[in-house]
């Protein structure tokens, strides 16, 4: 259990980072997950920070249980700060048992009694073709087909398409929902609070988005969302458009060719899994999307409103790291 072992250096470097160690008074019963926290607090560069992680533990059961006995310790704190810094986040559904509505798009054919009673519509959609041949494309390719996208309306409405970010060799992919405001106008995926709590905790496992000249695979991520134009007033995507846009996910995965992809909220798992079932009831158990291994995990904008849930997004890294080392199937 080295991830208990810090020395008063270690914990200084940590909490320097805004990472609080909560410790167990007794030790935990498996001792299954390396120890991402001791060997970040060690070794500042991610690849010496990989070389330093303890060799991986006897691979565990195909359906492994993501309970809190699985991880050595978990920062309670990702260095996000408090929750009230984060009230202005706009109210989404990132972990509710439903499916995302389907809205009628022919709205405009109610009687007037019902438009007035009726919450506001969106707009019907218009859909237009995808560029053809996406199958093919290499990333440069791909990502110009995404800017010129106009295969739904929301490229009405968008600064610009976020495509994605990190390197196109990482072992790691991050799967998340929409752009927000902020992701819209500097044209990557989360940048904004809820970006800031996934790279704290990406960092806890020694993994960035940022190509340093030491970056290896295994320490880094690519991240990208299911939609890649900002839905209006960050609003919930609409199933079409999630359609439309799926394929270009679904090329980002092939030329990847990631070894763990961790779905980071309902709109992730439901366009990868094809299910409704809850995060909840999906989460601590490995799943595949075209024979890629599949974490689900809480969507960081959830976690920054539900803080006690942390634990389980680090009980969540902690399976998907060891399925990435190959300690888990
Ligand atoms: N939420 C997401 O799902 N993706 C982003 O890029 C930003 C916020």
């Amino acid at each position: 259990m080295t991830g208990l072992l810090l020395d008063a250096r270690q914990r200084a470097m940590l909490a320097d980072m805004g990472v609080r160690l909560w410790l167990p008074t007794t030790p935990p019963l498996v001792a299954q997950a390396p120890a991402p926290v001791a060997a970040l607090a060690s070794a500042p560069a991610p690849e010496a920070a990989a070389t330093k992680l303890p060799p991986p533990a006897a691979p565990s059961a195909a359906v492994a249980p993501a309970s809190d006995d699985d991880c050595p310790a978990w920062p309670d704190d990702f260095g996000d700060g408090s929750a009230s810094s984060y009230a202005d986040l706009p109210p989404q559904a990132y972990e509710s048992s439903s499916p995302a509505p389907v809205r009628p798009a022919v709205a405009a054919a109610a009687p007037p009694a019902a438009r007035r009673a009726a919450p506001a519509a969106p707009p019907a959609l218009v859909l237009q073709p995808r560029p053809a041949g996406l199958d093919q494309m290499d990333w440069p390719a791909l990502q110009a087909a995404v800017a010129g996208c106009q295969a739904c309306g929301l490229c009405q409405g968008r600064t610009q398409p976020v495509f994605g970010v990190g390197s196109t060799r990482a072992d790691w992919l991050v799967v998340g929902e929409a752009p927000g405001e902020q992701e819209d106008l500097r044209g990557e995926p989360f940048v904004g609070p809820s970006g800031q709590l996934l790279d704290n905790m990406l960092k806890a496992i020694a993994l960035s988005r940022h190509a340093g000249s030491e970056a290896t695979p295994a320490t880094s991520v690519y991240i990208a969302n299911v939609i890649k134009c900002r839905p209006p007033g960050n609003r919930n995507p609409q199933p079409a458009e999630v359609a439309q846009c799926e394929p270009y996910l679904a090329r980002q995965v092939a030329l990847l060719r990631p070894k763990i992809i961790l779905a980071l909220g309902r709109f992730a798992v439901q366009s990868l899994l094809k299910t409704n079932e809850p995060i909840g009831k999906l989460r601590g158990r490995v799943h595949h999307y075209e024979g890629v291994p599949v974490i689900v995990s809480y969507h960081p904008a959830y976690l920054l409103r539900n803080l006690p849930d942390k634990a389980k997004a680090w009980a969540d890294l902690c399976l998907a790291l060891d399925v990435a080392s190959g300690a888990a199937t």
